[in-house]
């Protein structure tokens, strides 16, 4: 509420600190996803930075010389990690998504001035890109057309090959895919993008402030950057892997003539001629400050011993799931992303549910059933504690699962018979389930059932609606 009478500062930072004590803790590296946090040092450059930024907008280029000046040096940076070539552009969006959307954008104006003929522009992408590009052409008109992964998470090249048609005007492929941390094979999609004459964005959002560095340390990184001849444009967030504050990633483009395909610009305005580069109209300087600051803070060698940190942890865990049944890795995957599944009978997602118990931050992934890892450098200093409770939670829910069994029996039998009545009911419960926690202020920690039902739901179309449905609820206001 708007108070009536200005609150003394001292009252409203406790209401603050009050608010902050029911979120998760951003710096003790019990998420495992959200945060990418680095250290205790690194958010006070980014702190510092940041409020010595708070007020400017970096809408207008011409206006704050300075953020110019910053922005050109970390769009500069990505060129040199991802080998682009000096004809290349790029620009600082406010993240991922925006990042997704523009290369979009640019390839559905590119392809309107090239193939005026074409009705509705149609985009491959394989099932693990990021939903992203789904919201991205839903908002820009374009077809999204899915094709299947390989058994080890990868895109199905010869698949994505099947799918062109003369309407395909953008191929797509990750570096790393965000469910399960596989690099495509972006060598042979490159191959098909030149062979059909078609633009190719490689999305390295969560990859393009990692990769670069596992590079310089020997480890072997697949080929996914400019190197690859064929790829037109790529995504790199800031504020992922380079551990910047929110608000701050790298789109970059091999040729800049496809840049302007992004731009906005429109001259009638009674207010001046109106150019803006990105989605944002107004757009935060403060976290354009905070990235460039991080990266000069931690400079090549901070990032690559931040990179070396994470990979070590993340083998770290990968060699325990092995060792550790019914617990497996999801796929091949390449960097520091890991999905982990449980071989049945043993659900994956009630060794989730004792994980969050234990006061650990877990998504879960559904195709198949997994819990999702994103390895950071602040979890090199919890790694033996999660071990430690995901070895716990594996043994409890082993014993649970041999005495399930005989119920998941009946259950199997009564889904034979009663498949046209049952899915309703279930649906019916997972609604109720939904909306009493969303309105719930607490983070919902029982997820296995949810999920359970999820996976048992009659088509994806009604899983869709209930999410709909939940966000509706969640933005109370
Ligand atoms: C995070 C991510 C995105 C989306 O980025 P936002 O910053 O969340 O908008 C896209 N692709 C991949 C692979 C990602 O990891």
């Amino acid at each position: 509420m708007l108070p009536k009478e200005g609150r003394p500062i001292s009252d409203i930072l406790a209401q603050i600190d009050s608010l902050k004590e029911r979120e998760w803790n951003s710096t003790d590296s019990r998420l495992w996803s959200l945060v990418y946090y680095h250290s205790p040092e690194v958010l006070e450059v980014a702190r510092q930075a940041y409020g010595r930024y708070i007020m400017e907008n970096a809408l207008n280029p011409m206006a704050f010389p300075g953020v110019r000046f910053m922005e050109n040096e970390l769009v500069r940076i990505a060129k040199a990690l991802l080998h682009a070539p000096s004809t290349s552009g790029g620009v600082v969006t406010s993240g991922g998504t925006e990042s997704i959307f523009l290369a979009l954008k640019a390839a559905r104006d590119y392809s309107r001035a090239e193939k005026p003929h074409l009705a509705q522009p149609e985009i491959i992408a394989p099932l693990s890109a990021h939903p992203a590009f789904d919201k991205a052409a839903h908002y820009l008109g374009l077809r999204m057309i899915h094709t299947p992964l390989l058994p080890d998470g990868s895109a199905d090249v010869q698949a994505m090959e099947a799918a062109i048609s003369e309407r395909t005007i953008l191929l797509v492929g990750s570096a790393p895919s965000y469910p399960h941390g596989v690099i495509d094979p972006i060598p042979a999609i490159a191959d098909l993008a030149r062979k059909y004459n078609l633009l190719f964005h490689v999305d390295a959002c969560v990859g393009g402030f990692i990769l670069p560095f596992l590079e310089k340390l020997g480890i072997a990184v697949p080929p996914f950057d400019f190197r690859v001849e064929g790829v037109t444009s790529l995504s790199a967030d800031l504020h992922k892997y380079g551990y910047t504050p929110k608000g701050a990633s790298i789109l970059l483009y091999r040729e800049r003539s496809l840049r302007k395909y992004q731009f906005f610009t429109y001259g009638s305005w009674p207010g001046g001629v109106y150019a803006s580069a990105s989605f944002a109209g107004t757009r935060s300087a403060g976290a354009i400050a905070a990235a460039w600051a991080v990266l000069q803070y931690l400079g090549e060698k901070g990032l690559i011993a931040a990179a070396q940190a994470a990979w070590d942890t993340t083998q770290r865990i990968r060699q325990f799931v092995e060792n550790t049944p019914p617990l497996y890795i999801v796929g091949k995957p390449n960097a520091t992303i890991l999905a982990i599944g449980a071989y049945p009978p043993a659900d994956i997602y009630a060794i989730g549910d004792e994980l969050s118990k234990r006061g650990w931050h877990i998504d879960r992934q559904h195709r198949p059933p997994s819990l999702h890892l994103t390895v950071t450098v602040g979890h090199a200093r919890v790694v033996e504690a999660f071990l430690q409770d995901l070895r716990e939670a594996v043994q409890i829910e082993q014993g649970r699962a041999s005495r399930r069994s005989w119920q998941r029996k009946l259950l199997r039998s009564s889904l034979q018979i009663g498949m046209a009545v049952l899915p309703q009911r279930w649906v019916r419960g997972l609604s109720r389930w939904i909306s009493s926690s969303a309105r719930s202020n607490r983070p919902p920690r029982r997820t296995a059932a949810l999920y359970g039902m999820m996976a048992a739901l009659p088509s994806h179309t009604s899983v869709e609606k209930l999410a709909e449905d939940f966000l509706d609820k969640a933005l109370e206001a």
